[in-house]
């Protein structure tokens, strides 16, 4: 009786898996390289070899259900097809479920990698008390996942919940990725806070700053991290930085409220890790920009709770049975 389900997560630098129970346990997880810089038939190997090595674990093929994947957007869940990834080269309409299910003889799914996390979060992580998540992670880009009834909100062709992507300044000079002006990832993401860090110190060049003298006045090696250790020291420009970076996080989240109304937010990736100023100045935002002020005040800000894999979590609970958890406490 098959009782484990395979999930991988396929990222620009590494490949994770492990192997599910039907309770949601996580077991045996593994990790290899992607080598996507070597092209996409050198990082597939590695994703087959990865699942080959997870089979034999689990012993008998018969035991496994199925082949869950999350992988770099955009793709298309419903055909198991990776429209384009940014971070590996060569990927480019690619059948990747299609692919994965014929050389295992295994049913095999391919999910967004943010949507893979929030999913990870509502049925395992910081909001298992909830069922209609919204779950943002903020790193070098923004992805987000809308999770209605412990279930990935798709939308008609698959390609919902990209929110990184929705603008809160169309007058901003900065283009984001997509090509949109003003996107809230070209504006808060870790490379934005990076940037805005560096443009602000340029204004002020007699200003002290620890980030000018970290960076040996090479302003260009200022990273996120740096600005959360320098904030942590009283330096003036870095906590502005942190202050302005969750007024936008703050006025874009308000809109989500306002438009989804969600039981709980989750909020992730290493920007999120700046912890309690971020997170302060995000929640007195929202209070000034959602519809409904009392309502979002009372809608929880939660920092995401599975860490390293929470890719393979999610990627693996696309083969849990539909509804798992879904209204299990209420
Ligand atoms: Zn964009």
């Amino acid at each position: 009786m098959a009782d484990l389900i395979v999930g991988v997560d396929i990222g620009g630098t590494k490949v994770a898996g492990g192997l599910m129970t039907m309770k949601g346990e996580l077991r045996r997880a593994a990790i290899v390289p992607t080598r996507a810089a070597k092209g996409f038939t050198a990082s597939f190997g590695q994703i087959t070899r990865l699942i080959e090595r997870l089979l034999a674990r689990a012993g008998k093929k018969n035991r496994v259900l199925g082949l869950g994947m999350c992988a770099p957007g955009p793709l298309d869940p419903r055909q198991g097809l990776v429209l384009s990834a940014p971070n590996l080269p060569g990927w480019r309409n690619i059948p990747l479920a299609r692919l994965v299910s014929e050389k295992f003889g295994l049913p095999a799914k391919v999910e967004n990698d943010a949507n893979a996390a929030g999913l990870a979060e509502s049925l395992f992580g910081a909001a298992v008390k909830y069922r209609h998540v919204f779950y943002v992670t903020v790193s070098t880009g923004i992805g987000t996942g809308i999770i209605i009834n412990k279930m990935v909100y798709h939308g008609k062709n698959g390609i919902a919940g990209e929110g990184g992507h929705v603008t809160i300044d169309y007058h901003s000079p900065y283009r984001c990725g997509c090509g949109t002006l003003g996107c809230i990832e070209a504006l808060a993401a870790g490379p934005a806070m990076a940037r805005r860090a560096r443009v602000r110190l340029e204004e002020e060049h007699t200003t002290p700053s620890l980030l000018r003298d970290w960076t040996g006045g090479n302003l260009s090696r200022i990273s996120p991290l740096m600005i959360q250790k320098a904030a942590a020291s009283r330096d003036a420009i870095a906590r502005e930085i942190i202050d302005q970076t969750g007024f936008y996080l703050g006025v874009w989240l308000a809109g989500m409220i306002t438009l989804l109304d969600p039981e709980a937010i989750v909020i992730g990736g290493g920007v999120a890790r700046i912890g309690k100023p971020l997170f302060h100045k995000i929640r007195e935002t929202i209070q000034q920009y959602t519809l409904s002020p009392s309502f979002a005040a009372k809608t929880p800000l939660l920092p995401a709770k599975l860490q390293k894999n929470v890719g393979v979590y999610g990627a693996a609970s696309l083969f849990l049975p539909a509804g798992f958890k879904a209204e299990a406490e209420f």
